[in-house]
């Protein structure tokens, strides 16, 4: 058997370990204080009693101080082995922090109490992103078990505050130890994907989320003349932003799906009673805007529209921007890294990958945005922050045996 062979079988053989380390992760409750939790101290410790057992040569802590939980600290784990060059890490990157369980009701079991039912692993976090931590710990641990030194570093990151903002996770270390991180290191974000594990995801669309407060005149219902009905010009406006979608109508093949969207989404209540013209109407617009364009000329276009409606209607029409996010530069489709994943998927899963861009919001983008050439991938069911959340034995798995054929190559 070669290198790669004894890897792979040794993966193959650790069932019992996913199943082990997912009980573990799924009872420690990572929630954000945004979310009413008391941070990921609890996992992070965890997960540094694996990184210990398996021997990686350095492991560093990165906190970020948060008065809001009771430890006073958002952890942040940074773990290597050292490869035959070490002039380069493959890096793989997952986060410590979980979503809430939302509705109770719609759960079949306990969320943060592991169920197992065959191939599943049902709790929350299991898939996002347990399934992450576990592939990368299992594929480092295989190489070691195997006392095989990987062609380059192994590098295992684990962060906080991957679903509140990335504040005191990702943010924090690329800002207070951006020394750990190389222009030529390889960056694998298993923290999204597709069923078959194919897709690798290299670019995001720019964000804009708009509110649009409409002013207009209150009267009753029964002598409109005597007011300005707020509602009807949203309306119009609602529809009029249609418009968006023919200025900006370049596509782009890459991404899914592949041109900018600019859909109008919440809508706040106006008055309580059917009798009353409403004097106030406000919406929400959500655009992700491919990269091509920038956020500059997008809000003149709609600068231009809504003049047009205020004119119409005789309104005033007050704009804000709850998010505004320019996409990073993709990370090029011939990156070493999109390479080097590609060829590894090849020849474990014996599919044949495509390399997509996406509607936004990967932890990812911070990386790209440090010009740093990151990938999101990952064989999942997509089951994140829904109730009954899990992930699959099979694809934790392979998923290792992918990130250890990369490790060896
Ligand atoms: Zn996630």
């Amino acid at each position: 058997m070669n290198e790669l062979e004894k890897v792979m079988k040794r993966i193959e053989t650790c069932r019992e370990t996913v199943i082990e380390w997912q009980k573990n992760l799924i009872a420690i409750k990572a929630l954000a204080p945004e979310s009413g939790g008391d941070g990921e101290i609890d996992k992070a410790r965890y997960v540094r009693t694996i990184l210990d057992k398996i021997g990686f040569d350095e492991i560093r802590e990165i906190n970020a101080s948060d008065e809001r939980v009771s430890s006073k600290i958002r952890p942040n784990l940074v773990a290597k082995i050292a490869g035959e060059n070490q002039h380069r890490t493959v890096w793989v990157l997952s986060h410590l922090d979980v979503v809430p369980a939302g509705d109770l009701q719609l759960w079949q079991s306990d969320p943060f109490e592991l169920t197992v039912d065959g191939d599943k692993l049902i709790g929350r976090g299991a898939e996002d992103n347990h399934q992450g931590i576990i592939c990368g710990l299992l594929a480092a641990k295989a190489l070691r078990d195997e006392n095989i030194v990987p062609k380059y570093n192994i590098g295992l990151a684990f962060v906080a505050d991957e679903e509140t903002g990335s504040k005191y996770g990702l943010e924090h270390l690329l800002k207070t130890a951006r020394h750990e991180f190389g222009e030529d290191d390889l960056f694998i974000v298993p923290d999204a994907g597709d069923p078959a594990g194919r897709t690798i995801e290299v670019a995001e669309k720019s964000i804009l989320w708009i509110k649009f407060a409409i002013k207009g005149v209150q009267c009753h219902a029964s002598t409109p003349q005597l007011g300005i009905n707020a509602h009807r010009a949203a309306a119009f406006l609602t529809v009029e932003l249609d418009k968006l979608y023919e200025l900006f109508a370049l596509r782009d093949e890459m991404y899914d799906p592949p041109y900018s969207t600019f859909e109008p989404t919440k809508r706040e209540a106006n008055v309580g009673n059917i009798n009353t013209i409403p004097a106030r109407d406000i919406f929400y617009l959500d655009c992700r805007i491919l990269p091509h364009y920038s956020l500059d000329e997008v809000e003149r276009a709609i600068a231009g529209i809504v003049e047009s409606v205020e004119k119409k209607f005789n309104v005033e029409i007050d704009i804000s921007f709850p998010q505004r996010a320019k996409a990073a530069l993709p990370t090029a489709s011939n990156a070493a890294v999109v390479e080097a994943l590609a060829a590894a998927i090849r020849a474990v899963k014996s599919v044949e990958p495509v390399i997509i861009g996406i509607g936004g919001g990967t932890v990812a983008a911070h990386f790209r945005q440090a010009g740093l050439a990151a990938v999101v991938w990952g064989t999942i069911e997509d089951t994140c922050h829904q109730p009954n959340e899990y992930a699959l034995i099979s694809n934790t798995l392979q998923d290792a045996q992918v990130l250890a054929a990369l490790f060896l190559s």
